[in-house]
This record gives structure tokens, C-alpha cells and sequence, in this order.
């Protein structure tokens, strides 16, 4: 009974929501000879002493914040950045999987009910290929992920965690591949798992039944969360900024989440509509939206390890590297097989990379340094797990 109504809910309210301007009302304003807004700038200043602010005043932020205090706001976040993990930018190796997905987001291209692409998964020796290749370049991370697909079993997962950890003991692994029982966490854990992402997606119980469909439940996700925290993973969430039905309230929902929850990494990215997807009409999220909610969650979890995502990089070229210069300290380029880069295609216009790894490696690392960034291969634990392992 409760199902069919979330489910009625969710499909009645399909309608076009409310666009960024009116959660972030002032942020595009460029005009930057007008008086900065002192209110705003104070209270980022007490955000960055207390760690957390009511959340009226967080809201005031969101809703008042204009292109004139982001600077102040980013100089802030990177200060914080800086203070923990001083200059450096740690690379991930990121591999994807499998885009078989038995779940149906609304917001995602490679949900069950799209058709239209051409579904592929790694075969165990492709992901330990593409493993080698990372390491041999340097990387001492890999992010396996993949859509929440079935056929990627527990056994499957945890013969090749085994596999890499006893070749290359001096690495971690991140997984990202969707929702599990403790059970299975823990096995992976067992089997060399050591860290896992799992956005949130949003804190908000009724945005969250704007985004799914209903045999997908928002107290499921949170409960893996803490499955995942109980089993000792170093945990990720994070959140798309603006999604369709997003408003202010649930993203200050998102800070207090991330607050109560301190993950231990955060990712943090611009909803971006894929045409095959039931919100293919909505309007992307945009780069300052985006880049203050970064900065925010850098400044209220100071010690989390937040990329700078592709999806940043794919609304507006530059658009990771300025999230390093608000808080982001992470990179995770696609180093999987490189015909399966465009099959991974979770929203419109993803960038992939088109030199070689190595080339791309290169010119990665030539820009980083250029900006200021120490560039760092190592494994990069969360500052407060670095030789506890
Ligand atoms: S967001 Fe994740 S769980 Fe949802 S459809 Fe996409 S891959 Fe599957």
C-alpha cells in the first residue's frame, strides 16, 4: 500500500521542476562592482569555525550567494583543503565495470529501462588488465565501478579483490557498485576491499521519490551507508546539484547529512539529463551551483577526500580544475578499456579521453603542476587512516 502510493506520488509530480535560478537565485550575478553581501561572507567565515550553522543560515547562504562572495568562499575551502592535504591532488585510476544496471533512477542513462544502449561487462581478466596498465602508469588506487548489476556476485567481485591485492599488496581499491547487504559487504571488505562510494544522491525523502522509481527505497540507501560504515569501509556519498525537484531545503538537507554522517569522501556533481531518460526535458545543473555546494562540503567534512568529477568537467571544459581551487583534492581518470569509455554513458556528452593513457598522463600531470597542484599517486588515504593500514 505505501509502495503504490511513493509510486503514484513520484509519477504525478513528474513535471518540470524548479529550475537552479530559484534555488541558487543569485549566484549568476556577475556584476562585480555591486557591494559584496556581508551577511553571506560572515557567515561562511563561521561556518569555517563552528564546522556547522543552523540551517536557516545555511539556507541564507544557498539563496543569497552571488558570484561576489564565491571567491571569498572558495579561498576559504581551499584554505581548509590545504591545511590537511596541503597542495596535493591525489589520481584515481577509475575502471568501469559493467553498465548493466538493475535499477531504474530516473536520472541515469544506463538505468534498466534504456533500451537504446549497448550493455557490456568486464570479463575478469579485462579488469585485471586494465588494473595493470593503472599501476604500471603509477596509480596506486583503482575504482572498480559499475551499475548495480546482478551478475557482478559477491564470489565474482572477491576473486579479483583477492587477485589484486596479492600482485599488488601496496594499493587500495574502491569499490562503487550500488547497494548490498552487510553480508556482502563485509565478504568484499574481507577480500581487499577498502573503500566504497555510495552518493545519497539527496537527503531529502520526498526529492529522493522525485528521483526513483518506486521499488528503490531512500531508508535502504542510508542503511547501506552504515552497513558500509560498519564493515570499516572508508565511505563515500555525495549528491548531483540540480537534479529536477531540488530545492534549497534539500540541499541543506545534503550539508547536515554529510555533517552527521562524515564520510570520508565526497563526490559532488552537476545533474546532467541524458536523452534516453524519463528527465531528458529538465535543465542541467550549473558550474557555480555546483562548485559552492563543493566548497560548502569541504568546509562542514574539512578531511574528506572530494573529487572533482567528470561531470563537472563535462558541462564546461576546466570545470575540475576549478573545483580544485574550491576544495577538491581528487582526480579519477577513466583508465578501463578504452571501447568501453562511451558505453558508460550515465548522462549526455561525458568526456572521455582521447590520447593514450600515458599521453593523457602527461598533459594531465603537466597542468597540475602548472596551477599549483602536487601531483600524488600514491594511495592517498583519508588523512586520519594514513598508515593505519
Ligand atoms: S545511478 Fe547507479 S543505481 Fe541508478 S540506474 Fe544509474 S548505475 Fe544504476
Amino acid at each position: 500500500m505505501l509502495q503504490s502510493y511513493f509510486y503514484v506520488y513520484s509519477i504525478m509530480t513528474l513535471e518540470k521542476g524548479d529550475d537552479m535560478k530559484s534555488i541558487f537565485p543569485r549566484i549568476n550575478n556577475t556584476t562585480l562592482d555591486i557591494k559584496k553581501n556581508t551577511r553571506v561572507i560572515s557567515l561562511i567565515n563561521e561556518l569555517k569555525v563552528k564546522g556547522i550553522l543552523p540551517i536557516e543560515e545555511l539556507k541564507y547562504i544557498i539563496e543569497n550567494i552571488s558570484q561576489n562572495e564565491c571567491q571569498e568562499l572558495f579561498y576559504i575551502a581551499n584554505m581548509v583543503k590545504e591545511k590537511y592535504y596541503k597542495k596535493k591532488v591525489y589520481l584515481r585510476a577509475l575502471i568501469e565495470v559493467s553498465n548493466y544496471c538493475k535499477q531504474g533512477c530516473f536520472y541515469c542513462g544506463i538505468n534498466r529501462d534504456n533500451k537504446s544502449i549497448k550493455r557490456y561487462r568486464l570479463s575478469s581478466s579485462q579488469i585485471f588488465d586494465s588494473v595493470k596498465n593503472a599501476y604500471n602508469l603509477g596509480y596506486r588506487t583503482f575504482v572498480l565501478q559499475g551499475g548495480d548489476d546482478p551478475l557482478l556476485s559477491d564470489e565474482f567481485i572477491a576473486d579479483i579483490l583477492i587477485k589484486i591485492k596479492n600482485i599488488y599488496p601496496d594499493t587500495r581499491i574502491t569499490l562503487s557498485l550500488g547497494e548490498k547487504s552487510q553480508e556482502s559487504y563485509d565478504k568484499l571488505k574481507i577480500a581487499g576491499a577498502d573503500r566504497y562510494l555510495l552518493r545519497h544522491e539527496t537527503a531529502s525523502f520526498k526529492h529522493y521519490m522525485h528521483l526513483h522509481p518506486r521499488d528503490m527505497f531512500y531508508d535502504n540507501r542510508i542503511k547501506c551507508l552504515h552497513y558500509l560504515r560498519g564493515s570499516k569501509y572508508q565511505v563515500g556519498t555525495g549528491m548531483m546539484i540540480g537534479s529536477p525537484f531540488q530545492t534549497s531545503d534539500s540541499l541543506v538537507s545534503d550539508l547536515m547529512f554529510l555533517y552527521k554522517f562524515q564520510p570520508e569522501m565526497i563526490g559532488i556533481g552537476p545533474f546532467i539529463h541524458h536523452h534516453d531518460t524519463p528527465f531528458k526535458d529538465y535543465s542541467d545543473g550549473g558550474l557555480y551551483e555546483t562548485l559552492v555546494m563543493v566548497a560548502l562540503a569541504r568546509i562542514i567534512v574539512p578531511k574528506a577526500l572530494i573529487p572533482a568529477t567528470t561531470a563537472l568537467g563535462s558541462i564546461i571544459s576546466g570545470g575540475r580544475e576549478l573545483a580544485l581551487k574550491a576544495g577538491a583534492n581528487v582526480l579519477m581518470p577513466n583508465l578501463g578499456p578504452e571501447d568501453k569509455r562511451e558505453l558508460y554513458s550515465i548522462y549526455d556528452n561525458k568526456i572521455t579521453i582521447s590520447d593514450s593513457d600515458n599521453e593523457f598522463k602527461t598533459k594531465l600531470e603537466n597542468k597540475l603542476i602548472k596551477e599549483g597542484h602536487i601531483v600524488d599517486y600514491s594511495v592517498g588515504d583519508h588523512i586520519d587512516l594514513e598508515g593505519v593500514k
